[in-house]
């Protein structure tokens, strides 16, 4: 049976990545921050390992990793989807605010990566999935923090599957466009309705959307795939 970490799963895509991983008869385990009871329940329901961790803490991150060997005995996948949005003018925004973004969304990536990688290489196979956003492909304005963090992640992928690549461990990753999840709370029903409206296939996506791109990019239909960003944005940006 292979083995699966994702970051962020207690809600959200990460939540639907959970579902989709165990339904189709993984182990999983996910780390979370603060969804105490979210977690609980998730990983109940499926026999999932739910870690409370802070991404953007080294240390922490390490140990959950080992954790994840501990209990399964190896990581076949690695799912980069934590993440937190930030909304405002640049020349506004904070020092921590920026630290924040970066480290949650892009260091995370870096530190689970360097923790996961060493037991891929002893398997001889793994893949490493990241989310980025639309807005790490085109740039978002008020969420320059955000977009150069996702656009980091594409970046990371880039070179992380050249690196990776000749010890056949495959790096992809997903840029979703507008998704239905709390990350969204901060749109009224009229931003809501005009961003459904602004894409071509005319609505908001589902978290499981991206988790169906996420299950593809990990399995054997995209074993020759490496390097890729997988666009799921109903058209938004082409
Ligand atoms: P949510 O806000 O619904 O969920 C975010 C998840 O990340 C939560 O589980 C949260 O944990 C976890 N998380 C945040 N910070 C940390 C941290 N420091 N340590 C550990 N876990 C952390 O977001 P989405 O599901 O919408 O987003 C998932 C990914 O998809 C993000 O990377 C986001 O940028 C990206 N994305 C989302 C889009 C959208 O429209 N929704 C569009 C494009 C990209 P906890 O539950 O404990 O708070």
């Amino acid at each position: 049976m292979k083995t699966v970490l994702i970051t962020g799963g207690a809600r959200g895509i990460g939540k639907a990545c959970v579902e989709k991983f165990a339904s189709n008869g993984w182990n999983v385990a996910f780390i979370y921050k603060s969804s105490d009871l979210k977690a609980q329940e998730l990983a109940t329901k499926l026999n999932a390992l739910p870690i409370k961790c802070d991404l953007t803490d080294s240390d922490a991150v390490k140990t959950a990793v080992s954790s994840v060997v501990d209990k399964f005995g190896a990581i076949d996948l690695l799912v980069n989807n934590a993440g937190i949005s930030y909304t405002g003018l640049l020349q506004e925004m904070s020092d921590n605010d920026w630290a924040s973004v970066i480290n949650t969304n892009l260091t995370s990536a870096f530190y689970t990566s360097r923790s996961v990688i060493p037991y891929m290489l002893r398997q001889g196979d793994g893949v490493i999935v990241n989310v980025s956003s639309m807005w790490g492909v085109t740039g978002a304005s008020c969420e320059v923090a955000y977009s150069a963090s996702k656009a980091g992640i594409i970046g990371f992928t880039k070179a992380l599957a050249k690196e990776l690549a000749p010890s056949h461990i495959r790096v992809n990753a997903v840029a979703p466009g507008a998704i239905a999840t709390d990350m969204l709370n901060e749109y009224s029903e009229a931003d809501l309705k005009s961003i459904a409206d602004e894409t071509p296939l005319g609505t908001i996506g589902k978290a499981e959307s991206i988790a169906d791109a996420v299950y593809f990019l990990a399995g054997d239909s995209a074993q020759f795939i490496t390097g890729e960003v997988l666009n799921v944005n109903g058209g938004f940006v082409i």
